[in-house]
Order: structure tokens, then C-alpha cells, then sequence
């Protein structure tokens, strides 16, 4: 596969300061060596690819998924689905439970293949396997590297297996986050399940074993349950909790933040975390919306609900509570600066970072600028799979086909491994 390529006839933006209506991209041992307008375009050597007029821009940060849930599909839960505890306990614990070496490497792969041709070139995956925790994040890894895409991996610590897989989940975040170091294409944070299933005890024994730099990745006030669980545990919310054992500061990623107190909301404002919405899921799950009047800096992630990110903006969009101010803002300008934070030297359309790309299958018919960019995505291109997907100047999807694996053989293996893993869950 070229690493040195030059993209041309393109309508290439970065999302927030730069905007050409005919640009090129030069990608010279996979980084980006030059964009600029075509009349600026030298005669290079290497391949050209014309992109025909379509629409470019940065690779996609999906900030929030579950990659295990692609196994998840189709299954009937064992009770009842009317409250969150209820949906965690009748369908997503005990399919945690049944995840093996297998299911884990291959469900990870399959969310990768999905979330590629969306334009995904980076995801922060949130992982549980309760009876296969060490060695899990590996696999993921693997799938990681197979597809060659990059990943912010962590395993969800919770209480309710027990000491035992309590010491053993949050040794498997430590031992990754650590292995992960010099990886260029995954890096490691520290999984918590939820503030309800975790006891004080657990919240110290977490802060005192993580390095300082290391973030969490929490579901926080997802359901009511979450906030309850805190009040009576005499905080003044999931956040506020958090916040007393040590736990939050501006690299720390709180996934939904839908029931927060008034407190909750002032240190939200104050320390600056990273709070990732997920709207389709919140939809599903039935458990209201996150409050875009309190909380106006936030990016949006799947949950689970699949690897298409700008669909999941058009959801949040469509389904909005309070104003959506700047809606590109967050899918380009804060998901580039959560990028890099997880992997420096990466994100944007910056020369000298790698080359990470999505040639979206669009071409604007309609005066198109940065002003007017979030609706063409929406509304337009209509959230659908890319033209191409380059991750590290490789191309990893083309015109509906995956270029890094053999996709149909892969697929083989990943059914068998689905059904066995459903076959397992109803036994
Ligand atoms: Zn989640």
C-alpha cells in the first residue's frame, strides 16, 4: 500500500480554521507532508488519487464505545428492560459473563471493520469481560493493530463480581496503560464501570493504585439509579463523589451526564472534564438527555449503539435539550484536542501528523464553508459510510471494501464466534 500519495480535487477543512474549495493533500511516509489549494499542487512523485470533488476531512474520534456490544445484536434480554439496573442486569452482565478469548478478539474486530467505513480512525473502547479480565485489553489491541487504526483502551472496574475480579479488572487497566507506552497505535486509561457499582473503598483503592496521569473513563449519571446511589452515600452527586476521592481533572472522561446536581455542574464548570454525551443510546436506555444549557462543552460518542459517529451528532441534533451552540466545534475543533491528548502529535489536518483521513462520499452541491459545515455533514452526506478511510496514511477502507484484511474470510470467523457467544448467554 503508498505511503507517499497525493489526494487531489478535494473539498478539504479541517473542521474549524481551514477550509479549501479545491485542495490536495500531500501524505509522504504516511504523515502529511502538505495541504494547500490545486494551483499550489507540484508535480510530485507517487500515486494520485482524485477524490472527485468529495468532501475531507480529519479522521473521526468515536470517544465512547463498547465494542463487545456488536455480539449484543438481536439478543432478547432475560427480564425485564424498564429502568438502566434493569437493562445491565438482564442483558449486559450476563453477556459480559460469557465473553472468552475468542468472542472478545473477534466482537472487537467487528465494531473496528463497522466503525472504519463511518470514517472512525480513533476510538476510546470501554471493556468488560468479567470471567476472561486479564489479557482482554490485548485482544482488543490485536484488532486494533489487525485493521490498523488507533485505540484509547480500558476495562470497566466494577464491585459486582467480587474482590477478587475487582483487583484482577483494575490490575489489567494498570498493566496496559503501562505496556502501552511507546505503542503508536493504542494507548490505556482506567476503566470505571459506574459511581453505583463502585463502593468508597473501591474509589480509594482505584486513586491510590493509579499514576496521576493516567484518566478515567466512567459512566456518570447515566440513570437515576447513579445519582441516587451518591446522594445516599451523602455526596452531592456522581460528580461531586468523584471529585472527593481525587479522581477528576480535565483529561478525565465522564460518559453521559445526565442526572447531576447543581453541584455536579459547577465542578463540571470548574475542572473541565471531558463529558461525552451519547444520544442514541440515551434513547434506548430511556434515561432522559444531558442538559446542553448546563453543560456546553461536550463531544458525543455511540455507547455501543454503532461505529457511525456523525450520525450519532445528527441524533443529538435532532433529539436536542437546549441549544446545540457550535455542533462542528465539538465534532472537529475539542475531538482534535481529545485526540491528541490521548496520542500526542496526532489529529487535525496539522503537517507532520500522521495522515488521518476521511474522504467522505459526498460531493456539496449547495455553497458549502466552515459556517454551514455541520449541516452538509447531517443533512447531506447523511451520515454514511466514507469513500475512503486512511488511518496513518493507510488506506484502510475504499470504495466499500476493507483494504488492510481479507473482510469476507474475517467475517466467517466472526459469525461463528457471535453465535457461540449467544448460545452461551441463553444456557
Ligand atoms: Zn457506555
Amino acid at each position: 500500500m503508498p505511503l507517499n500519495y497525493t489526494i487531489k480535487n478535494g473539498v478539504i477543512t479541517d473542521g474549524h480554521s481551514m477550509f479549501l474549495d479545491n485542495g490536495f493533500i500531500r501524505v509522504e511516509d504516511g504523515k502529511i507532508a502538505s495541504i494547500g489549494k490545486a494551483e499550489e499542487m507540484k508535480d510530485t512523485e507517487g500515486e494520485f488519487i482524485d477524490a472527485g470533488g468529495r468532501l475531507i476531512i480529519p479522521g473521526l474520534l468515536n470517544p465512547h464505545h463498547h465494542l463487545y456490544s456488536r455480539f449484543a445484536v438481536g439478543i432478547v434480554p432475560l427480564g425485564p428492560t424498564d429502568k438502566l439496573s434493569n437493562i445491565l442486569k438482564n442483558l449486559w452482565w450476563p453477556l459480559d459473563r460469557v465473553l472468552d478469548e475468542e468472542t472478545i478478539y473477534y466482537s472487537a474486530l467487528s465494531g473496528v471493520l463497522d466503525s472504519v467505513k463511518y470514517g472512525v480512525t480513533t476510538i476510546f473502547d470501554h471493556h468488560a469481560s468479567n470471567n476472561y479480565v486479564r489479557g482482554s485489553l490485548d485482544l482488543i489491541k490485536k484488532a486494533f493493530e489487525e485493521i490498523g487504526i488507533k485505540g484509547s483502551l480500558s476495562f470497566e472496574i466494577s464491585d459486582r463480581e467480587g474482590e477478587d475480579v475487582f483487583q484482577k479488572q483494575l490490575e489489567e487497566n494498570l498493566i496496559f496503560y503501562q505496556e502501552s507506552v511507546d505503542s503508536i497505535l493504542t494507548t490505556g486509561m482506567m476503566g470505571l464501570h459506574a459511581n453505583f457499582t463502585l463502593s468508597n473503598d473501591s474509589l480509594k483503592a482505584i486513586k491510590e493504585a493509579k499514576p496521576e496521569r493516567m484518566p478515567i473513563h466512567i459512566h456518570c449519571g447515566e440513570g437515576r439509579e447513579d445519582y441516587d446511589f451518591c446522594v445516599d452515600q451523602g455526596f452531592r452527586g456522581p460528580v461531586h463523589r468523584l471529585d472527593q476521592f481525587g479522581l477528576l481533572n480535565s483529561s478525565s472522561l465522564l460518559i453521559h451526564c445526565v442526572h447531576l446536581s447543581d453541584e455536579d455542574y459547577r465542578i463540571i464548570n470548574e475542572k473541565q472534564p471531558v463529558v461525552v454525551s451519547n444520544p442514541e443510546s440515551n434513547a434506548n436506555n430511556n434515561v432522559g438527555m444531558i442538559n446542553t444549557e448546563k453543560i456546553k462543552d461536550y463531544i458525543v460518542g455511540t455507547d455501543g449503539m454503532s461505529g457511525n459517529i456523525i450520525g450519532s451528532y445528527r441524533s443529538h441534533f435532532l433529539r436536542r435539550n437546549g441549544a446545540v451552540e457550535n455542533p462542528a466545534d465539538k465534532l472537529f475543533r475539542r475531538s482534535e484536542e481529545i485526540i491528541k491528548s490521548a496520542f500526542p502529535e496526532c489529529g487535525g489536518l496539522q503537517k507532520g501528523h500522521p495522515a488521518d483521513l476521511a474522504v467522505l462520499d459526498y460531493i456539496p452541491e449547495t455553497p458549502i464553508s466552515l459556517d454551514n459545515l455541520f449541516f452538509h455533514l447531517i443533512l447531506g452526506f447523511g451520515a454514511q459510510k466514507t469513500y475512503m478511510t486512511i488511518s496513518e496514511g493507510n488506506i484502510v477502507y475504499k470504495d466499500g471494501k476493507i483494504q488492510t484484511v481479507d473482510e469476507e474470510a474475517l467475517k466467517k470467523e466472526i459469525k461463528k464466534a457471535a453465535r457461540k457467544l449467544q448460545g452461551r448467554f441463553y444456557e
